[in-house]
């Protein structure tokens, strides 16, 4: 250690000896601004990040981060622009409404399967602009199928198709799969759930340009109470982005962000788009009717799709969809999402400035995971 320090700053020696625990690599340096040890130096591993964010949070300003992505989707060959943060196909989020309100700030909703094709129709007539937006949804049976020829048919201009089931290791689902990329060439089409990295290539290779990765991580799935089958969210994005982006395909992390911290993990982990759940219910676009007092606060229905209160809803169509019934809970009503969704965009933006990144592009690159026991300080909880 430097004399000067340890005689004129003997505060900053802990601080030196914290750095160094954890980094010292021999290229670390302190240099002593108003008694604050600042991380000057290091091109190299661990320490990156820690001096990009330090340097770096001097110039960025949230509100500069760019937040919108590109991409062109490998099978379909289409082009895509925006916020790539989807509201999940659970009928109490994929909504028309939701959609309207959340293409406002380039979100995209994939729309819940129990849409009639003469709702579409008003939809996409009244909103044509929302169109580029949103994605239709579609399981695997015979009615399925049908149903979404006819609504293409009506709609050519729709350009995603979410295919989605409880299991998408069955070899059923990857020929599916196929029979949709033959039947619409053009269309970008996602197709989940699945967790692993062979997977995620079966489904590139069988015409999906987007995989939706995830089992059991979501706030109203109780698949891995249920079965004992799922797999760590964090670590199905980080092996399966990496499994997708070798063979120029995407993918999308379904489920399990509760705030919007995690939403920042899962794209600093990977994920080409984060799917939502429950952090878009409760609100006025959540569909599920009426809301519910009590005791003076106020509550909307949110349910899992393969829950009673789905199944009941809609007649029994939806018992195949996953593997395990869903909770039914009640959550907190939160007006109009798009407060919500701007305070998720928020966090984003600012865990990209904290790192260093100017754009969610390079948020992966710049992110680096330390492994902890806990996260938040709870002394007040
Ligand atoms: P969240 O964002 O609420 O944590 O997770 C949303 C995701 O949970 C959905 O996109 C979907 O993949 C999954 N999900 C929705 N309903 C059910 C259900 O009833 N059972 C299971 N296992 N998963 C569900």
């Amino acid at each position: 250690l430097p004399k000067a320090i340890e005689t004129d700053y003997p505060d900053t020696i802990d601080r030196y000896r914290w750095f160094g625990k954890f980094f010292l690599d021999g290229q670390i340096c302190l240099k002593l601004e108003k008694f604050k040890p600042v991380l000057l130096c290091s091109s190299n591993s661990m320490v990156k990040s820690w001096a990009n964010l330090m340097k770096r949070t001097e110039m960025l300003l949230n509100a500069l981060v760019d937040l919108t992505r590109e991409f062109i989707f490998r099978n379909s060959k289409k082009t895509y622009s925006g916020i790539p943060i989807i509201a999940s196909n659970m009928d109490t989020v994929g909504t028309f409404e939701m959609a309207c309100q959340l293409a406002k700030l380039k979100i995209f909703t994939t729309i819940h399967k129990h849409y009639t094709v003469e709702q579409w129709k008003t939809f996409a007539t009244t909103n044509p602009e929302v169109l580029q937006n949103v994605a239709v949804s579609c399981g695997m049976t015979e009615a399925d199928f049908k149903k979404l020829r006819e609504i293409i048919a009506e709609i050519p201009k729709i350009e995603y198709i979410c295919v989605d089931v409880a299991n998408g290791y069955s070899e059923h689902f990857v020929e599916f799969v196929r029979l949709v990329r033959k039947e619409f060439p053009d269309k970008t089409i996602f197709a989940g759930n699945v967790v692993t990295c062979e997977m995620v290539e079966e489904l590139l290779l069988s015409g999906a340009d987007i995989v939706k990765v995830g089992i059991g991580p979501g706030s109203v799935c109780t698949t891995r109470m249920k079965t004992g089958v799922g797999y760590p969210q964090l670590s199905c994005v980080l092996e399966c982005s990496d499994a997708a982006h070798g063979l120029g395909g995407h993918i999308v992390s379904d489920g399990g962000c509760t705030n919007s911290g995690d939403v920042a993990k899962a794209f600093g982990a990977g994920a080409d788009f984060v799917m939502l759940g429950g952090m878009l219910a409760g609100h006025d676009e959540s569909g599920t009717g009426e809301i519910i007092e009590r005791n003076g606060r106020k509550y909307k229905l949110f349910y899992g799709m393969s829950s009673k209160t789905a199944m009941d809803k809609h007649s029994g169509g939806v018992a195949e969809y996953r593997a395990s019934e869903g909770k039914t809970v009640e959550v907190p009503y939160r007006g109009n999402v798009s407060s919500t969704a701007q305070d998720i965009l928020g966090g984003v933006r600012s865990c990209c400035t904290y790192v260093g990144a100017s754009k969610l592009k390079e948020l992966s690159r710049r992110t680096t995971f330390i492994r902890v026991s806990q996260q938040l300080n709870e002394v007040f909880t």
